[in-house]
């Protein structure tokens, strides 16, 4: 394990960690402060002592409302009245939806049609107008692009961009300024928003953090990515891991991961059901499946951890609940 900045990557100019400072000023008050959980238990099968920052507490069910708040924060007045879009079925959606809702800016969620209605009624609860598209007909971009070239709406990706970047960063901020310097900070992996700005985040509050990115073992994308040194594309993966069904990495996330990161390490399915039953069980905690990627390599060993201080990022709780008893006893 290497424990010093790569330096075969020159570091790419922004965002900065100096992002990832301003960002949390800007959402400070606005999304919580997430609690760090800790668990005798979950020491003892990782041979380590483990914190659980707990994005799945966070609005909206998922560390994406920091990212999402931070990048309407950052839009000029005018972009702000006519307002912004976003396309995704999950927890970007959602974000964006609340994260509009605080700042009175206007905002179009553009959907699959076949989306789980749970996610399309939490969308629409937050004052969202709901777009619905046919996937297998429709070209979602297409539909974005015309929104905003119509209505002058901003588009607000997922992971690619900026802003949501350093807004994903102050997770693992808020994590080492409360419990001190980490060994090791493990991260749940899409597109790697979370992943860039948390490496960011690590890198310079705790230096000798080796920063690792866990993805499903079906959607190895990044791992092939970061170990090849360009962007990997992939068919979209078949896994319960609905966050990180992403086929490739972002064209600014990559080259912070290329520079920060540690290494990229993946999951099966089964380590992922059964880390949501060690936290329901002993946690009493609701994780989803794409939350559990980072909790899922310390728990079934996948890196040497023996007496390490690990930081583990549960990065979302969205889960229906009838797919979580499903889980549960399966
Ligand atoms: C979006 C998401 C991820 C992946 O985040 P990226 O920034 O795309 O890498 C992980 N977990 C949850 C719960 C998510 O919603």
């Amino acid at each position: 394990m290497s424990t010093s900045l790569r330096t075969d990557y020159p570091l790419p100019t922004a965002p900065t960690y100096e992002d990832v400072v301003a960002a949390a000023q800007r959402i400070e008050g606005f999304a919580h402060r997430t609690p760090v959980l800790t668990s005798r238990t979950a020491d003892a099968r990782a041979g380590a002592t483990l914190f659980f920052k707990a994005e799945n507490l966070q609005r909206a069910g998922a560390f994406k409302f920091r990212g999402a708040y931070n990048a309407i924060a950052r839009l000029p007045e005018d972009a702000r009245k006519r307002g912004v879009v976003a396309f995704s079925s999950g927890n970007h959606a959602q974000a964006i939806a609340y994260a509009g809702q605080l700042q009175n800016v206007p905002r179009v969620i553009i959907m699959p049609h076949d989306a789980p209605a749970m996610k399309i009624a939490a969308t629409k609860a937050y004052g969202g107008e709901v777009v619905l598209f046919d996937r297998y007909k429709e070209d979602r971009e297409e539909i974005g692009r015309r929104l905003s070239a119509d209505r002058g709406l901003t588009l607000i990706p997922p992971y690619d961009h900026e802003d949501v970047i350093a807004g994903q960063g102050t997770a693992a901020k808020e994590l080492i300024e409360e419990v001190g310097p980490l060994d090791i900070l493990l991260v749940c992996l899409g597109g790697g928003g979370l992943l860039a700005g948390s490496a960011l985040a690590a890198k310079a509050l705790s230096p000798q953090c080796c920063v690792f990115g866990v993805e499903p073992e079906a959607g190895n994308d990044g791992q092939q990515s970061f170990r090849s040194g360009s962007v990997v594309r992939i068919p979209v993966p078949t896994t319960i891991a609905d966050g990180a069904q992403t086929t490739y990495l972002g064209s600014r996330t990559f080259p912070i991961i290329q520079a920060l990161v540690d290494d990229i390490l993946t999951v099966s399915d089964a380590m992922l059901i059964d880390a949501m039953r060690f936290f329901v069980e002993r946690m009493k905690i609701v994780v989803e499946p794409t939350g559990c990627l980072a909790a899922a390599a310390a728990l079934n060993g996948l890196l040497p951890a023996q007496g390490k201080r690990i930081g583990v990022i549960l990065s979302g709780g969205n889960v229906d609940p009838r797919a979580l008893a499903g889980f549960l006893t399966a």
